[in-house]
C-alpha cells in the first residue's frame, strides 16, 4: 500500500511508540485516527501534527472497553471514513519484576489483577480492534487492508513478566491465524516484536534494570521510535508481506 493511500487507526498513540507512528505516518501523507485514554497526550498529538502532508485526528479510546471502540470507530468512520490500516500499538506492563527477588519464585508473586489488566489490554484489547475494524473493511469492501499488531522480543519469555510475555505470544499466534484467515480478502496482517525502545514505557523503568538490559543488548543501545516505525513503513508498503513478526531489537533477541 502506498502510504498516502492509508487511513489509519493508531490505538495507545498519545506517547512513545504509537506517537511516533501517528506523526510518521501523517508525515508521509496518511489520515490518522488516534486513539488513547490519555486526553493530554492526544490534544499535544493534535497541535503536533498540524501542518503535515496528511492529517491526524484525535479521540479518546480505551481498547478494553468494546463501548469505547465501537464509539471511537464510528467517529473514525464520520471523519474520515472506513479505515484501511490498523496499527494495534495499545499496551501495559504490570509486573512488579522490581519488588521480585528471583527466589521469590516469580508466578508465585504475579497477583491476579496485573495478570488479568495485561491480557485484557495487551491481548484482549488487540482482539476486539482487530475484530470491528476487519468488520468494517469487509462490509464496505475495503481491501487491501492491513492490521499490524505491535508485539515484544518478551514474548519469547523473560523472567518476572508472565503476563506480558503470555500477552505478546498470544497476540503473534493471533497475527498468523488472523492473517490466514484473512488473506483470501486482501488483508494482510503482520506485527512487530521491538526489544527495548526508548519511550515513557522504558524511562519508567528502574535505571539500573535499564542498564542491565541495555548491556545485553548487542547494538550496545535502546531503539529509537523511529527505528520501529521503519518496520511499519516496511510492512505498509510490501505488499506480499504477511502472517510474520518483525524483530528490531539490536540483536537481543534469543
Ligand atoms: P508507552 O507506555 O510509552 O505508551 C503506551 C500508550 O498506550 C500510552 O499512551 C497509554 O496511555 C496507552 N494505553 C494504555 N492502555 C490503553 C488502553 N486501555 N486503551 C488505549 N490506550 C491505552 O509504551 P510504548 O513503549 O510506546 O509501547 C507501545 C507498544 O510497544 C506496547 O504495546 C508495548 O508493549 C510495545 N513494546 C514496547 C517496548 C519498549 O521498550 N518501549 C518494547 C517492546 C514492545
Amino acid at each position: 500500500m502506498r502510504i498516502d493511500t492509508v487511513t489509519a487507526v493508531v490505538t495507545g498513540a498519545a506517547q512513545g511508540l504509537g506517537r511516533c507512528f501517528a506523526l510518521e505516518l501523517a508525515r508521509a501523507g496518511a489520515r490518522v485516527m488516534a486513539g488513547d485514554i490519555q486526553a493530554d497526550g492526544l490534544g499535544t498529538l493534535a497541535e503536533e501534527a498540524r501542518g503535515l502532508a496528511g492529517r491526524v485526528e484525535t479521540m479518546a479510546l480505551d481498547v478494553t472497553q468494546e463501548a469505547s471502540v465501537r464509539g471511537f470507530l464510528g467517529e473514525t468512520a464520520a471523519r474520515l471514513g472506513t479505515p484501511n490500516l490498523l496499527v494495534n500499538n495499545a499496551g501495559i506492563l504490570r509486573d512488579g519484576v522490581l519488588a521480585l527477588r528471583e527466589e521469590d519464585g516469580f508466578v508465585r508473586k504475579m497477583p491476579s489483577v496485573q495478570w488479568k489488566s495485561v491480557i485484557e489490554t495487551n491481548l484482549t484489547g488487540c482482539y476486539v480492534m482487530a475484530r470491528e475494524v476487519v468488520s468494517q473493511m469487509l462490509e464496505n469492501g475495503v481491501s487491501p487492508g492491513l492490521v499490524v499488531n505491535i508485539s515484544s522480543i518478551t514474548g519469547a519469555g523473560n523472567p518476572g513478566q508472565g503476563n506480558y510475555a503470555a500477552a505478546k505470544a498470544g497476540l503473534d499466534a493471533a497475527t498468523r491465524t488472523w492473517a490466514l484467515e484473512l488473506a483470501q480478502y486482501g488483508i494482510r496482517v503482520g506485527a512487530i516484536a521491538p526489544g527495548l525502545i526508548d519511550t515513557p514505557m522504558a524511562q519508567a523503568l528502574d535505571p539500573d534494570e535499564r542498564a542491565g538490559m541495555v548491556a545485553d543488548v548487542p547494538l550496545g543501545r535502546m531503539g529509537r521510535p523511529e527505528e520501529i516505525w521503519a518496520a511499519l513503513r516496511f510492512i505498509v508498503e510490501c505488499d506480499f508481506f504477511t502472517g510474520r513478526v518483525i524483530q528490531v531489537d539490536g540483536g537481543a533477541s534469543y
